[in-house]
Order: structure tokens, then C-alpha cells, then sequence
């Protein structure tokens, strides 16, 4: 069987033999579709004219705005519950609005509305100059996707240049980045970009193995990435 060549959007040629592009690895193809398939124009402000950002994005708020955030989408889970026909007359269900709204604002997605961690960086006094490595760093996170849980570890390690930091602020730093909504690749990047500014170091690199429950839940094959 000859293969065909086909011509891309941005008009280079590709050779089409059984190649498969996954952009967005936990999306079904027709997900990926119908995310990218149709133009869609949405506003940038909400209706309380509140500014929006990207869920993986940071906008540090007062424990009051927090509070009202809280209020507010308690208000609107309980429509989501009434659409699913849960009773919340079942005492398992009663609380259900309250609760996923405070986990979502003060637990999942917590350092969109944060200021990140106290970090000191140190001197490189000793002129080290080999790898530093910390692994086995949580990662608990949310996909953006489909709002499932991502749990695994991170290793971060890096060469120094001028300067060292403690290595429990990784885990700091790397929590502030994970408890937004992500992708797995997005996160990695942030959290380097973060470090390089930070320590700029000589190299640095940042590896994420975890579980994605959207594709575990789902059934969605290879569940682990
Ligand atoms: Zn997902």
C-alpha cells in the first residue's frame, strides 16, 4: 500500500503512513476534536467582573475574596447536583455542594489564589558543581481537562550556579504549581521556568511520573504516563 502525502495547515508536507499526532494525551480523539474543531469566542471577565486567567495561572486573592468564592460556588454546585437528580435530602448528599466547594477553592486549587512560598536562596559558597537531586516530591494535582485527580512524583535536579536552595522548598515550590488545574507537561514547565529564574543554574531539569484518574476512571487505556 503507497503512502499519500498530505498538506498540512501550515502547508508542509507530511507523509501519511499510519502517523498518529496526540496533542492533548488524555482527550479522546473526538475530545481533542471537538475542543479544536469549532471557534469558540468566551469572555475574559465573569459576571462579577472579576478577571479570569488560565486554570493553571496564579492570581493571589484575600481569605475574604476566598471566603465569597467559596459561597458563590457552593450556590451553583447545588444546581449541579439538582441537574443530576441527587437528593440532598440523602445524608450522604447533604453537605456535598459545601464540601466540594471548599475543597476545590482552599485545597485543589489553592495555589491559583496564593502567593508563592517563602523561598530564601543561598550562596553556592562551596562552588558545587554536580548534580543535586531531590526525588520522591508528592505531586497531587488536578487535571484541567476533566478535573481528576493526578497523583505521583516529581525528581528535580539541577546544577548549581551561584546559588542553592533548601531542598524541602522544592516540595513547596512544586505543591504551589500542582494544586491549580494542569496538564502534566505544563507543569513540569512551570515549575522549571520557576527554578531557572530563581537559581539560575548551570542545568536543571524537572521529571513527573504519575497517575491520571481522568484516564484510570474513564478506562481511557495506558493509565499511566
Ligand atoms: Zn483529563
Amino acid at each position: 500500500m503507497g503512502s499519500e502525502l498530505l498538506q498540512n495547515d501550515d502547508n508542509t508536507t507530511i507523509n501519511n503512513q499510519n502517523i498518529k499526532v496526540f496533542n492533548s494525551y488524555d482527550l479522546t480523539e473526538e475530545e481533542y476534536e471537538d475542543e479544536h474543531g469549532i471557534e469558540h469566542k468566551f469572555p475574559t471577565t465573569n459576571s462579577y467582573g472579576e478577571g479570569l486567567f488560565d486554570a493553571n495561572g496564579n492570581e493571589p486573592i484575600s481569605d475574604d475574596e476566598r471566603k465569597e468564592m467559596v459561597e458563590r460556588l457552593e450556590s451553583k454546585l447545588v444546581e449541579v447536583l439538582d441537574i443530576l437528580r441527587i437528593d440532598r435530602n440523602d445524608p450522604n448528599s447533604t453537605q456535598t455542594p459545601r464540601r466540594l466547594a471548599k475543597m476545590y477553592v482552599n485545597e485543589l486549587l489553592i495555589g491559583r489564589y496564593t502567593n508563592p512560598p517563602k523561598l530564601t536562596v543561598f550562596p553556592n559558597r562551596k562552588e558545587v558543581n554536580e548534580l543535586i537531586i531531590s526525588k520522591g516530591i508528592t505531586v497531587k494535582s488536578l487535571c484541567s481537562h476533566h478535573w481528576q485527580p493526578i497523583s505521583g512524583t516529581a525528581a528535580i535536579g539541577y546544577i548549581p550556579g551561584k546559588y542553592v536552595i533548601g531542598l524541602s522548598k522544592l516540595t513547596r515550590i512544586t505543591e504551589w504549581f500542582s494544586r491549580r488545574g494542569q496538564i502534566q507537561e505544563e507543569l513540569g514547565e512551570q515549575i522549571a521556568d520557576f527554578l531557572v529564574e530563581l537559581l539560575k543554574p548551570k542545568a536543571l531539569g524537572v521529571v513527573i511520573r504519575s497517575r491520571h484518574y481522568c484516564m484510570i476512571a474513564r478506562g481511557v487505556s495506558g493509565d499511566e504516563v
